[in-house]
C-alpha cells in the first residue's frame, strides 16, 4: 500500500472483502474533513493508532481518520460508505475480538475525544466517545461521583457502554447503561442523531447493549452517582488447596450480599504483589476483590466474613479512594500480551459448577491465565431484560476464563485449556452470554447472547444499517443481509459477514 505522497494509489478491502484501489488524490477531502488528521501506513503515528490491547491482533488498516469532533466522524462515515470500504470503530482498542481495527479498511479512531465533563449540580456527565474509563473516574470522582465502570481503568467507555458495561457499582446502581441519559450517534447515512428514552427511543434502545452495530458514538450523556471518594475496598487471598471450601463458601455469602457489596472471584497463580509472601509468588490462589459501594464503617462489617472462609495468606482490606482501586488491577490487564477468553453467565453457581472452576485452576496453562467470576445481580436485574438491547439480565455471576500469555507458540495450548474450560461450565450456563467478552471467533454466540432481544436488533439494524456498514462488532445482521457470495468471501477473510 501506498499514498503518502498524496499520488500514489492506496489499496483497500471493500465490504465484500475484495480489493481495490484508491487514487491517493481521492484522499485529500478526507484529510480537509478530518480535523484530528489522517495516517496511513509509514507516516509517523501510524502503528500506534492501529495497536490495541490484545496483541494478537495485528490489523493494518488502510487508512486511518483520527476524528477530534462529529463533523469528523461524519465525514469519516461518510467517505467509507462512499467506497464501500470495511469500516471500523476504535474506542479504547479493548476488545478481546480486535474489531476496533479494520484490516485493509478504514478506522475511524476516537481517541482524540476524550474530554468528560461534569455538571455536579445536574449529577450529569457528557463524556467524548473515545474516552477511557479512568478519564470518567479522575473527573467524576472530583466531585464524589461516578457511574459503574468496568474494572481496569485503560477500558473505553466507548465498547463497555455500549455492550452493556459493569463492575463494582453494578449491583448499587445497575449496568453503565443504566445510567445513560441520551447519545449523540452518527448512523451508516452520516445523520447525527441525539437519542434518548424521548427523541429516537428504537436508536436508544438498541445502542443500550447493541454495541457498534448502529452508529458512531460521539457523545454520551450520563446520570452520575454518590460513590465514595473512599470506600472499603480490597482483597483477600486464599491458597489454592482452600478453593474448593472458599469458592462454596464465598458463593452462600454472595447470595445474601447487600447491593452495596460487590466480591468478585478469581483462581490463578499468586502473582508478585508486594503484600504476598515472596514463597507464595507462582503458586495457586483464590483471590476475593471486594469494594463496598457505601457507608466505609458499614463495608468494614459487611466484608468481615470474607476473610473467614478458611486460613487466608493475606487479607487487604482497607477504606481507600475508590478512583485508586480502579486502577488496581491495570498492572495485571497492562496491553501487550496475547489473550483469549471464553466467557458464560450464570442465574446460579451450583456446587458442580464451583469444583469445575476449582478443577480449573488446578490445570493452568500459564501464570497469567485466570478463571474469574464477577458477582452480578442487585440493581441490573430489576430492569426489564426487554427494556434495553441488553438480555441477560438475570444473571448473578459472569465467569471468564481468561487465556493470557506470551508466545505464539502457546497459542494452541491456551486456547484449548480456554475451550475446554468453557465447555465443562456449559450445561450450568445460561446459554446467554457478554458480547463485550465475546472472541472473534464466537460470532455464532451473538443471536443466543441478545436472545429474545434479537429480532427487534435485527429490525433496527435494518432501518439504521441495511448495508451493514458497521459490521467490524459482534455483528447483527439484517434481516435481509443473505449475499452468500459475499459472506462466504467475506468469512474466508475473517471479516464478519
Ligand atoms: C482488561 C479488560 C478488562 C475488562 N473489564 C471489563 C469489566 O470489568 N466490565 C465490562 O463490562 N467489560 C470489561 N471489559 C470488556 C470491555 O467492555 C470491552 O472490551 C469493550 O469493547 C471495550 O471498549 P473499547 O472502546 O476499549 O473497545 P474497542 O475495541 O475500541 O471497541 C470495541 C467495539 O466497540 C465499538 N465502539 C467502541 N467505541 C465506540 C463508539 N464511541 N461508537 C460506536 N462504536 C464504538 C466498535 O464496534 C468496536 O469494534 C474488559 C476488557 C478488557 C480488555
Amino acid at each position: 500500500m501506498s499514498g503518502e505522497s498524496g499520488s500514489e494509489s492506496v489499496a483497500y478491502t471493500t465490504l465484500g472483502g475484495e480489493e481495490k484501489s484508491l487514487p491517493g488524490s481521492a484522499l485529500e477531502p478526507l484529510r480537509a474533513g478530518i480535523r484530528g488528521g489522517v495516517l496511513l501506513a509509514g507516516e509517523p503515528g501510524y502503528d500506534a493508532a492501529r495497536a490495541i490491547w490484545n496483541a494478537m491482533i495485528d490489523h493494518r488498516p488502510a487508512v486511518i481518520a483520527r476524528c477530534l469532533t462529529s463533523r469528523d466522524v461524519r465525514n469519516a462515515v461518510g467517505f467509507a460508505r462512499e467506497h464501500g470500504m470495511l469500516l471500523s470503530v476504535r474506542g479504547g482498542g479493548h476488545h478481546i475480538a480486535g474489531n476496533a481495527v479494520a484490516e485493509g479498511g478504514l478506522t475511524i479512531d476516537l481517541s482524540p475525544m476524550r474530554s468528560v465533563h461534569v455538571d455536579v449540580d445536574q449529577r450529569r456527565a457528557r463524556v467524548g466517545g473515545g474516552a477511557l474509563l479512568g478519564d470518567v473516574d479522575h473527573e467524576t470522582q472530583a466531585f464524589g461521583l461516578a457511574i459503574p465502570l468496568g474494572i481496569n481503568s485503560t477500558t473505553g467507555f466507548g465498547g463497555l457502554c455500549l455492550g452493556g458495561g459493569f463492575g463494582w457499582l453494578t449491583r448499587k446502581y445497575g449496568l453503565t447503561i443504566d445510567s445513560r441519559i441520551s447519545a449523540d450517534v452518527v448512523t451508516a447515512d452520516g445523520t447525527l442523531h441525539v437519542a434518548s428514552s424521548s427523541r429516537e427511543p428504537d436508536l436508544f434502545w438498541a445502542i443500550r447493549g447493541g454495541g457498534g452495530n448502529f452508529g458512531v458514538v460521539t457523545s454520551f450523556e450520563l446520570q452520575l452517582h454518590p460513590v465514595g471518594p473512599l470506600v472499603h475496598s480490597g482483597l483477600v487471598v486464599y491458597p489454592g488447596a482452600q478453593a474448593r471450601e472458599v469458592l462454596r463458601g464465598w458463593r452462600d455469602f454472595t447470595e445474601a450480599a447487600p447491593d452495596e457489596l460487590a466480591v468478585w472471584a478469581v483462581l490463578r497463580k499468586a502473582p508478585p504483589l508486594p503484600f504476598l509472601p515472596p514463597e507464595v509468588h507462582g503458586t495457586d490462589v483464590v483471590v476475593l476483590a471486594t469494594v463496598y459501594a457505601g457507608d466505609v464503617e458499614d463495608g468494614v462489617r459487611a466484608t468481615a466474613p470474607l476473610s473467614k472462609l478458611g486460613q487466608p495468606i493475606a487479607s487487604v482490606l482497607a477504606s481507600q479512594p475508590y478512583a485508586a482501586f480502579q486502577q488496581a488491577f491495570d498492572p495485571l490487564l497492562a496491553p501487550g500480551a496475547r489473550n483469549y477468553w471464553k466467557s458464560s453467565d450464570f442465574d446460579e453457581l451450583a456446587d458442580d459448577a464451583l469444583d469445575l472452576f476449582v478443577e480449573a485452576a488446578r490445570t493452568l496453562p500459564g501464570p497469567e491465565c485466570e478463571v474469574f467470576i464477577a458477582q452480578l445481580g442487585g440493581a441490573m436485574g430489576r430492569v426489564a431484560s426487554s427494556a434495553t438491547a441488553y438480555a441477560g439480565r438475570n444473571a448473578q455471576y459472569v465467569m471468564n476464563v481468561h487465556g493470557r500469555w506470551r508466545s505464539a507458540s502457546d497459542d494452541q495450548t491456551v486456547r484449548a485449556w480456554a475451550r475446554r474450560i468453557f465447555d465443562l461450565a456449559t450445561p450450568f450456563a445460561t446459554g446467554g452470554g457478554y458480547v463485550n467478552f465475546l472472541t472473534e471467533d464466537e460470532s455464532a454466540r451473538v443471536a443466543s447472547a441478545y436472545g429474545p432481544n434479537y429480532e427487534r436488533l435485527r429490525e433496527l439494524k435494518r432501518r439504521f444499517d441495511p448495508a451493514n456498514l458497521f459490521r467490524m462488532n459482534q455483528n447483527i445482521l439484517p434481516p435481509d443481509a443473505t449475499d452468500r457470495r459475499v459472506t462466504q468471501r467475506a468469512q474466508a477473510r475473517g471479516i464478519p459477514r
